[in-house]
């Protein structure tokens, strides 16, 4: 068997897969379609569990430190107010009189030149409000507006207190939250990448202010390390972009960034934040935000280090990332090779870590049991459709890193072939080893 180097992945392979295999589907696509929105299919929405997992035990649960949290998406006007977000969260936008493209300013390489015909035609930046606004109550007027929230992070703020009382913390300490949030983006663009209703996982983590940059140096790495470590993103798709514009209360801020088919994009910041946001709060709401250290006698407002990613981002990259294109050989008459479609995803992820392939609908009675135990510790799918060389294919497409085939010497000898995803090598593993065998190439 030949591997080949893959081809460039492109994105229109990745969003063609993605619909073909039920991963990603474009919302409302039988009205044509609202920009922005998009559904996860069958296995889109096992591979964004799944990834979502992995980062709250990661976060959360395999930590003493840091607890959870699961706010409302739509909150108290103020909050928004208190935060900046109605006044100040816009993008600045240019519009191209020729061909009618809108961008945005800080995007452009040059301000001056429409990146997409050329033109200097351009309108004077404007300002576009990214909130999304509601009514909450039967009278449709300012006073009863809201807004759907525009990331995660301000009710850990607002709930901070009661989170410390609940959960007798002390610092330092972290509150997570995993949630939709939208933002009424002006370009949304690169499939998933930039969406208008999109899941963040944040974690916001109060500390001592003169313990703030170990803390922000140490999220920085455990982060990064989530990446090439759980995720097995090799680090040189991965980098660190530190930001040289800060905002004026903010000591330090990087953005981890992956090389998508695209280019560099986000997919998560590292951020000190000060004190800004507690104090805020105190401000707005009258209600007193600080922290009352009983060691050192004094009150103070903790100083905050966020981790803050998107998850439909993660999974674009993860999907990006797996997304190989090799020459397999092939039987067919006048053709020896032919391209073979996998996705080289993390055990820990794949939508489907073990799929038990019966070689003949005649040994349906010996497969079945099998999958039916198996499904029990891993996610597992049976197929007995086609020949078992298209089912190979079929689990290639969607990740599967394991199959295993029950064929007639199982009967003789108790042992079953298991073909890896990637080598494309089969081994004889025996019945009473399977699981432990499983486990040990899907957990370890
Ligand atoms: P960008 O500069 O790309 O607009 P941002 O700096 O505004 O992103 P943050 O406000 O820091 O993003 O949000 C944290 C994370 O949430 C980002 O790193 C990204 O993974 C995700 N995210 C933000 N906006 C979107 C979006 N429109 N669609 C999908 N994910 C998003």
């Amino acid at each position: 068997m030949v591997q080949t180097a893959t081809e460039q992945t492109t994105m229109e392979k990745l969003v063609s897969l993605c619909k073909r295999r039920g991963f990603v589907f474009q919302s409302s696509e039988i009205y044509g379609g609202i920009n922005g929105f998009w559904d996860y299919g069958p296995y889109g929405v096992t591979l964004r569990r799944a990834v979502e997992q992995l980062w709250w035990s990661e976060i959360v649960e395999d930590r003493d430190n840091v607890v959870g949290l699961d706010s409302s998406v739509i909150c108290h006007p103020e909050v928004w107010r208190a935060s900046g977000h109605i006044e100040k969260f816009f993008d600045l936008m240019v519009d191209c009189t020729d061909c009618k493209h809108r961008h945005r300013l800080d995007q452009m390489e040059d301000p001056e030149v429409c990146p997409d015909c050329g033109s200097r035609n351009l309108t004077a930046p404007r300002e576009f409000n990214l909130m999304m606004k509601t009514y909450v109550g039967p009278i449709f007027d300012e006073e009863h507006a809201a807004y759907l929230r525009a990331e995660t992070c301000q009710p850990i703020f607002v709930d901070f207190d009661l989170v410390r009382i609940a959960s007798r913390q002390k610092l330092p300490f972290g509150i997570a939250q995993v949630g939709k949030a939208f933002r009424n983006e002006v370009t949304p663009r690169y499939f998933t990448f930039r969406s208008r209703e999109f899941v963040q996982m944040e974690m916001e983590f109060f500390c001592r202010d003169n313990d703030a940059m170990e803390w922000f140096e140490y999220w920085r790495e455990q982060r990064w390390r989530y990446y090439t470590d759980l995720l097995k993103i090799p680090s040189d798709k991965l980098r660190i972009h530190e930001h040289e514009q800060l905002a004026h209360y903010a000591k330090a801020a990087v953005d981890i960034e992956f090389q998508f088919p695209f280019g560099w994009g986000e997919m998560e910041g590292v951020h000190h934040r000060g004190t800004y946001d507690l104090s805020r709060h105190e401000e707005y709401s009258g209600k007193d935000m600080k922290y009352f250290d009983q060691e050192a006698n004094e009150r103070f407002h903790p100083t905050v280090i966020e981790t803050s990613c998107g998850l439909d981002r993660m999974c674009l990259a993860i999907l990006a990332n797996g997304y190989y294109e090799d020459l397999a050989e092939t039987k067919k008459e006048g053709k020896e090779q032919d391209v073979r479609v996998v996705l080289r995803l993390a055990p820990a992820i794949a939508p489907v870590q073990v799929a038990v392939l019966p070689l003949s609908k005649k040994l349906t009675e010996n497969a079945e049991p099998l999958y039916h135990k198996l499904r029990k510790r891993f996610r597992a799918e049976y197929d007995d459709g086609g020949s078992i060389g298209k089912r190979y294919r079929r689990q290639d497409e969607i990740g599967t890193p394991l199959c295993v085939t029950v064929d007639f010497e199982t009967l003789e000898d108790n042992a079953v072939t298991v073909r890896d995803r990637d080598e494309m090598t089969q081994e004889r593993v025996g019945l009473d080893a399977l699981d432990s065998y499983l486990a040990d190439r899907i957990f370890s």
